[in-house]
């Protein structure tokens, strides 16, 4: 089906009954890039900043970091890109970092000094962050996303400390973004607790269902014992996630999902119809689940979706699977 995917390219990811959805990429280097016009996507809904300071020998300065991003934002045009400031730390911790050493080593990585957490303790490494993502992105719209926000804080935290370098550049009389959109993942389930206080404060927010997963099962998400245990489609996720997709959306927020979860052909429908119409996904994915999105009906689905969860059954795979069968999807 490599060629059916292939032709399918520059037809848009729009359902039988007309919803269209936002499909984009994860990427993390500058080749990625090449992805979006591989695949004709909508942009890049993560960009994981943390690849070009993990394949590098020694901290990247800011200059390198700048160019990167510019480089990415001049591929993708009109095209959104979402930064995601860097997630290292735990188990992804750098060498020459205080912090990847023995005496740092970490009983539960995951779980760790990682991500943000890491971030606004060294600001000085966010601060160098924020000022090459502002100057790449003078002229244009800056999107910045921050990865395992457990209390609404370290937002505001994080977003204060970009206001001070936007301000810092702007008094300088140098170019600045004409506007940053200010996001954050949803990977802790802390955070889906406190969406209220939240949510007036972001403009979108991105599940990121490989980390929400491991810690709403508390089970590693990479142990090759569990790897078959908890399935995404299982009532327990996916009733969290129509809670935290339906408030979201009651208070005008934009809501995508980045995990792997969206990039499952099944799964992506499950998200859909739980009313998230926004996938970032690897890109190979792009092609059978722009094929699914084409040959879905959202409002049936829709319709369905609440007396299934609400049903209690464990098999909600072999529910949607059945339906998706029935339905020619
Ligand atoms: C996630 O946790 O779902 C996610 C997209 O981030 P990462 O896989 O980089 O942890
Ligand atoms: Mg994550």
């Amino acid at each position: 089906r490599r060629a059916e995917f292939a032709a399918m390219r520059d037809l848009p990811p729009c359902s039988k009954d007309a919803k269209r959805i936002t499909l984009m990429v994860n990427a993390g280097l500058r080749d990625d890039v090449a992805a979006l016009d591989v695949t004709g996507a909508d942009g890049i809904g993560l960009f994981r900043t943390e690849f070009q300071f993990l394949v590098s020998a020694t901290l990247p300065r800011r200059e390198t970091q700048q160019r990167l991003y510019r480089d990415v934002l001049e591929s993708a045009g009109d095209r959104p890109v979402i930064f995601r400031t860097v997630d290292i730390g735990g188990d992804k911790a750098l060498p020459y970092m205080k912090g990847g050493d023995d005496e740092d080593r970490e009983e539960n990585p995951a779980m760790g000094w990682r991500a943000i957490r890491l971030a606004l303790d060294r600001d000085a490494l966010m601060k160098a962050q924020a000022r090459a993502l502002i100057e790449a992105a003078a002229g244009r719209t800056l999107n910045v996303m921050f990865p395992m926000v457990s209390e609404p804080w370290e937002f505001d935290q994080a977003q204060a400390l970009f206001e001070a370098q936007r301000a810092w550049v702007a008094g300088r009389n140098r170019a600045v973004p004409h506007a940053i959109r200010y996001g954050t993942m949803l990977e802790v389930p802390a955070l889906a607790e406190m969406l209220d206080v939240l949510l007036p404060k972001l403009d979108f927010l991105s599940i990121g269902t490989n980390d929400l997963t491991q810690f709403l099962f508390a089970a590693d998400r990479a142990h090759p014992k569990l790897a078959e245990r908890y399935d995404w489609l299982s009532p327990a996720i996916l009733r969290f996630l129509a809670r935290v997709a339906k408030q979201t959306i009651a208070a005008g927020v934009q809501i995508g999902g980045c995990g792997e979860m969206g990039g499952r052909t099944l799964e992506a429908m499950a998200l859909i119809g739980l009313g998230i119409e926004r996938l970032s996904i690897t890109p190979a994915a792009i092609g059978p689940v722009k094929a699914m999105i084409r040959s879905l009906d959202v409002a049936a689905l829709r319709a369905e979706m609440p007396a299934w969860l609400a049903s209690g059954t464990h098999d909600m795979r072999g529910v949607l699977s059945g339906w998706a069968a029935e339905q020619g999807v």
